[in-house]
């Protein structure tokens, strides 16, 4: 394997309290460094900029109106990437930021424009670290997940893997956090509307998105000829794992 799309969701960034997870954010520094470092091609999408902005501004809650919502992500943008900026410089390596919405994917121009870019850093080796531009997008011009984006980005640069980090194993046959029965599907060949069914929204506090956009994201990646896998962030040696083709999580082929 060589060229994979990692994304991590909120629940994997940032603590229940809404603040950053930095253990966390190291330990994802470091795997990504010791990988690149193997020679593999790595993009990071990562969300958790309104949480970076809360720390830094010191609020409590979640910004509830859009422009404040905007106002902080904008500040914990450079809060995120200052904080993966220090831990990569660590493990030796050069972040670059890259912050999206719709309007640059369904124009031609600029998504032509932002997939040679990627492809640029990756020559340098650096990794790129791509967000939902939050501080300009509207709700027409944001997925509103990082899931979708993850799948694109890995569309566009032609990705052999898209891994999902989520607060969960996998998916389930029904949602677990609401049925303690739910079994683990292992593989998925084909997002049926049957598997479809099985899905619901996110029931966590954090997360955007839950288990709907990950199906979706997982059509977008799968008809681009690259698996993805859904597995949970809780410990992310398992990033290792699905590079090594142990089976974990939910494979969508
Ligand atoms: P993240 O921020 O890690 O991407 P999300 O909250 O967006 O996490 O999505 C994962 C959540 O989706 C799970 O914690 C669970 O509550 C919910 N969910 C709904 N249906 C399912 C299902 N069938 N299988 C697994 N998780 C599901």
């Amino acid at each position: 394997m060589k060229r994979i799309v990692i994304k991590v969701g909120s629940s994997t960034v940032t603590h229940e309290s809404g603040l950053l997870n930095l253990r966390k954010i190291e330990e994802l520094a470091k795997i990504i460094s010791d990988l690149s470092n193997k020679g593999m091609e790595i993009v990071l999408v990562s969300s958790g900029a309104v949480a970076a902005g809360m720390g830094r501004m010191q609020l409590q809650s979640t910004p509830s109106t859009l422009c404040d919502k905007q106002a902080v992500a904008s500040i914990g943008q450079c809060e995120l990437m200052y904080i993966y900026d220090k831990f990569f410089s660590q493990f030796g390596k050069v972040v670059a930021q890259m912050l999206m919405t719709k309007r640059v994917i369904l124009d031609d121009t600029l998504r032509e424009n932002a997939t040679r870019t990627v492809e640029t850093l990756l020559s340098y080796r650096t990794i790129p670290i791509i967000n939902e531009n939050d501080s300009v997008a509207t709700e027409e011009l944001v997925y509103g997940d990082n899931d979708t984006l993850g799948a694109i980005t890995a569309q566009l640069i032609k990705a052999e893997m898209l891994i999902v980090l989520s607060d969960i194993d996998g998916l389930y046959d029904r949602n677990p956090s609401k049925h303690e029965d739910a079994k683990l599907i292992p593989i998925v060949e084909e997002v049926t509307s049957e598997i479809e069914a099985m899905a619901e929204d996110t029931s966590t506090k954090v997360g955007t998105g839950g288990m709907i956009t990950k199906l979706a994201a997982a059509k977008i990646a799968t008809e681009a000829g690259c698996d993805m896998v859904i597995c949970n962030g809780k410990d992310l040696n398992v990033i290792y794992d699905v590079v090594d083709n142990k089976h974990v999580g939910t494979l969508f082929k």
